[in-house]
Formats: C-alpha cells, structure tokens, sequence
C-alpha cells in the first residue's frame, strides 16, 4: 500500500483506487493533480487520459490518474490548476477511508473505453458515454464550477 499525504493508493476488487486516510471538509481542495512526467497534452484519449479541452487530453500524475468513476462521485473537478492539470474538490464532507471518486463525464466529451457503469449508486446511470451524451442529467446534478469549463464554454457552438 502506498501513501501519499491525506490520500493512499489502494488495490480493491482488483481495481486500483484512491481512498481518503483523513476527512474532507465539503469545498476543500483534496487533490491538486499534475501532468504525468510533464507530458503534453495529446489530441486523442486513451484508457487513463482525462479530457481538458475540445481536442486536449492529459495524463494525469498519482494519486489523480486512478481516481474511479462514480455516478454518485465524494469528489468533483474544479478547473484547472497552474500545472495545466485538475484540482478535485470535496463536494461533501468525505470521512477517513473513503474511495474519492469523480463523475467521468464532468470531463469526457465521449468516453470509448469506459463504457459500463457498475458504481452501485442508487442513481446509476448504468452506461457512461460522455458529457455529449447526458449533458442535461450532469448540468443538472452539479454546480458549473464541478463541470470541466471548456464543456460549458464551447457547447453551444459544438451542438447542433
Ligand atoms: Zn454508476
């Protein structure tokens, strides 16, 4: 098991995951992510990217790259950081030893490769394909600020 400050990286079920080792307070900054070995953003996903732009897509450092995917997330993303990378932001009080989980399509545009949802929330959307796709469920659900900005700020012109 590996630590980092308030977060540790653990295994479960056979899936990597990032669990909280002290509370969160709803609002405060849990983790502020960096790029992974400085990379520069890339124009197509893979598996462990995350979306920050139309065509822009990072890999994340550790812990942030093995945060999962909830439909009913502890965490959320709140813009960009001066890294060029995401912060993540309590969006309730988390307890010590809490999986941190964030919505995959406050971020994604369109996800390829993770598709089937099995989070266990009561509000489960089952499949997740991407902000494209379920833009009014996640507009609704969360605040602006926990919807990565450039799906707010370019929608209108990229829908038809
Ligand atoms: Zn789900």
């Amino acid at each position: 098991m590996r630590c980092r400050g308030s977060l540790e990286i653990q295994k479960t079920n056979g899936q990597w995951g990032v669990h909280s080792t002290r509370t969160f307070t709803k609002g405060e900054i849990v983790i502020s992510s960096n790029l992974k070995n400085n990379s520069k953003p890339t124009a197509t996903s893979c598996a462990h990217s995350i979306q920050i732009g139309w065509s822009r897509h990072i890999l994340m450092n550790l812990p942030a790259r093995y945060l999962n995917h909830s439909c009913s997330p502890n965490v959320g993303v709140l813009g960009l950081n001066a890294n060029g990378s995401y912060n993540f932001a309590a969006l309730k009080d988390i307890g010590c030893k809490e999986e941190l989980r964030f919505d995959y399509e406050t971020t994604e545009f369109e996800i390829g490769a993770f598709t089937q949802c099995s989070c266990g929330s009561p509000n489960c959307r089952k499949t997740v394909h991407g902000y494209k796709y379920n833009s009014s469920i996640i507009r609704e659900r969360y605040d602006a600020m926990n919807i990565a900005s450039y799906l707010l700020n370019d929608y209108v012109s990229q829908s038809d």
